[in-house]
């Protein structure tokens, strides 16, 4: 069995190696009994029921809630040779009846339904299929408990009942202790074994901004936008407004993007959706409306643009990115005003304790000082023993001090000025300002005024925020966010007690050690190779239309572009390169890599792409000099060398007409001889060797 197992997964999926937890799941499944599959988005939880759909000699029954995901996934099974089909609200009385003849005619090794549909059919014609193996993906939808409670999932345990002999897989990325009970109860598991992987994602780097006004956070976000041209993100907002806004903005800056919400019609989600998934759309701005129905693998990097409500929804979110385990950036943008307003959202709404109790733990990770992945993860249940090296904690440490004067200071401030007013306020105070507020009030006659002016505002709000995360003060969201000193707050107060802060790191100082810190390195993927084989997968899957991740996702892509096979045995040690899509595609992708290997010259090349890369990442030439620790001179003269082998470089943006027509007639004197140095002495020197270069290179190329 093991060995069939493995050899599926070669032969059929392209892998080499199972991931933690999927072949003992998938041997239990064939042994034929239940599982309960709890693993993080992107952790390779369908892997566990397709292997034994494949093995088993009858058909398995998936159930999902997301319509648009099964296409997806019934799409990409076909591309690697696996009979299955999918039978859901989207499709054509005709397309049911032929899913259901093959389904029938045991034509099929997986069938994906909706649990409406499901329910709708247990009794006619499913009662005729060889059911092997049922899996309930989502799983979580059947409890109230979870959030995203679906009425329809409740009516599972019939089926399940129905089938007491068939084995069931339960698979979700999201559920606490409580509701994996409530979800085994409700789905009727028998001694089901619970299967839990790593909720670790160590390709997603993690970052959190606190505090950024809303016009640096648009530039920061054109800034890192600007690293990354090619891409594919997503930006979550809190509201459908801020989703145009931050959406047009980006359009009006040049980008590809595209904004939804739950507010447009079902044809113009499906179009942004369908948009995204085949890269014509490279950016999203959505509310969290967005992503539950995508599967897309090289989401390189997911912004949140607000604090999201909880960890649950947060981490779900960030974990659409770098599906295809490739190194995928993640940062959130918060604001106490978000916070602030989701509070009065929580008052208004059912559950209010529990909602508070989330997002109290979202802003304490958003505000922790200690390595963010240790936080999240054991808030799912996970300890990590070392810190992660991969958030914005690990990389800028901060340092910490005896805060406990300084505590006293603000404790102190607080206290004269009898709990009623917020953050502002106390900090004014504390620094001795001079506005109307503090005058009608009197406060400059209170011996605090003025005792903390050596700290700056920025400062003392981090230190504030820390005593209150350390449990000194309690922020009154429903008294107009009033600070009131806790128990433990008075006792540092009177000494009792010593207490340490951190110091906080403004922006541009992380900004600037991040600069330093992280210089991504890629193997040896060679670029312009990589590209063409993206726009060969790009046109493929217009013909096929389908996305162009199914055809290959990117990771397999880059590993074609650097480990170069060119026959069919090479290719087949690619990961995610199965036998199917060797057949199908392997010869076209390994024709490109042919005329690539034969007209690269590999020392020249590298040089000369380093430069291109940076240049197609929108760096001015200066800025790619800098970059490189070159001469402006050697990059333009790369930058020549990339247009004449017809790059898309555009030279014309660095030499006026002007000098183009005074090159072009010291060019024709000198007989259109190639060398520089007697053209300059022919223009007085008064033109430098880069402009005459790019000059005959226009000249030449165009004639
Ligand atoms: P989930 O359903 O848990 O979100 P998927 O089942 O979609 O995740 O798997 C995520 C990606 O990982 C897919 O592209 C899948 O093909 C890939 N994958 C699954 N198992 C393996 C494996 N053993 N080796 C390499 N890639 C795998």
């Amino acid at each position: 069995m093991k060995k069939q197992t493995h050899t599926l997964l070669k032969n059929v999926f392209g892998y080499d190696n199972f991931r933690p937890l999927q072949e003992e799941i998938i041997n239990r499944t064939i042994d034929g009994k239940d599982s309960f599959v709890l693993m993080p988005t992107g952790g390779g939880k369908s892997m566990c029921f397709q292997i034994p759909a494949l093995i088993f000699d009858g058909i398995t029954i998936v159930v999902s809630p997301l319509i648009s995901l099964m296409k997806d996934q019934v799409q990409a099974l076909k591309a690697n040779g696996i009979k299955a089909d999918f039978f859901n609200s989207s499709i054509s009385v005709q397309e049911e009846n032929e899913v259901i003849t093959k389904a029938i005619n045991g034509n099929l090794q997986l069938l994906y339904l909706s649990p409406e549909k499901l329910i709708a059919v247990s009794n006619t014609w499913l009662k005729q299929l060889n059911i092997k193996l049922v899996a309930i993906d989502e799983a979580h939808c059947v409890s109230m408990w979870g959030h995203d409670f679906r009425p329809e999932y409740t009516q599972l345990k019939m089926f399940r009942n129905s089938l007491p002999f068939v084995p069931f897989m339960a698979l979700t990325a999201t559920a606490d202790k409580s509701a994996r009970k409530d979800i085994e109860a409700q789905l009727g598991l028998h001694n089901s074994k619970l299967f839990i992987s790593s909720f670790d994602r160590k390709n997603l780097s993690i970052e959190v901004r606190g505090q950024v006004p809303k016009k640096k956070k648009l530039q920061e976000i054109i800034n890192f936008l600007g690293r990354r041209k090619n891409g594919s993100g997503i930006i979550y907002c809190l509201s459908r407004k801020n989703t145009e806004e931050v959406a047009g903005f980006l359009k009006k800056s040049g980008y590809s993007v595209a904004f939804y919400h739950a507010g447009m019609n079902h044809e113009e989600r499906e179009k942004t959706q369908t948009d995204f998934i085949n890269d014509d759309t490279k950016i999203i701005v959505a509310t969290i409306a967005f992503g539950m129905g995508i599967d897309k693998s090289n989401v390189r990097f997911v912004i949140h643009y607000n604090l999201p409500k909880n960890l649950e929804g947060y981490y779900q979110e960030i974990g659409r990115a770098g599906r295809d385990g490739l190194p995928s950036e993640t940062v959130l943008y918060y604001h106490m005003r978000d916070f602030v307003l989701y509070s009065q959202f929580a008052d208004d709404g059912a559950n209010t304790v529990m909602q508070k109790e989330k997002l109290n733990r979202m802003l304490q990770f958003a505000e922790a000082k200690s390595c963010r992945r240790k936080i999240l993860l054991s808030y799912f249940g996970e300890h990590l023993t070392e810190n992660c090296g991969n958030c914005d904690v690990c990389e800028n440490p901060p340092e910490d001090f005896d805060g406990t004067i300084l505590s006293q200071k603000a404790l102190s401030g607080i206290a004269r000025m009898g709990e009623k007013d917020g953050i502002t306020m106390l900090i004014n105070v504390l620094r001795g300002s001079n506005n109307a507020d503090i005058h009608k009030k009197e406060y400059f006659n209170l011996k605090t005024y003025g005792i903390g002016k050596d700290i700056s505002f920025f400062n003392w709000r981090d230190y504030v925020i820390q005593m209150a995360n350390q449990g000194l003060i309690e922020i009154m969201y429903a008294e107009s966010s009033a600070l009131k000193i806790t128990p433990v707050g008075w006792k540092v107060l009177k000494g009792e007690k010593k207490i340490r802060l951190t110091t906080p790191i403004s922006i541009d100082d992380k900004k600037k050690i991040q600069k330093t810190a992280k210089i991504v390195t890629e193997g040896e993927i060679h670029k312009d190779l990589f590209t063409e084989l993206k726009k060969l997968r790009y046109s493929i899957s217009k013909e096929e239309k389908m996305p162009a991740y199914i055809i290959f996702n990117d990771k397999t892509l880059k590993l074609m572009a650097s480990e170069l096979p060119t026959t069919e045995n090479e290719f087949l040690t690619i990961s995610g390169v199965g036998m199917n899509k060797m057949e199908k595609y392997g010869e076209e992708f390994m024709n490109i890599i042919r005329k690539f290997k034969s007209v690269a010259k590999p020392r020249k090349i590298a040089t000369t792409v380093k430069t291109f890369n940076l240049y197609k990442d929108g760096l001015h030439p200066t800025e790619i000099a800098e970059e490189r620790n070159l001469s402006i001179t050697t990059i333009f003269s790369h930058l020549s060398q990339l247009y004449a082998e017809g790059k898309a470089v555009n030279l014309e943006q660095y030499v006026t007409t002007e000098t183009i027509a005074k090159v072009r007639i010291a060019f024709y004197e000198l007989d259109r001889k190639i060398e520089l140095k007697p053209i300059y002495e022919k223009l007085n020197e008064e033109v430098s060797y880069s402009q005459i270069r790019m000059s005959i290179t226009l000249i030449t190329k165009n004639e």
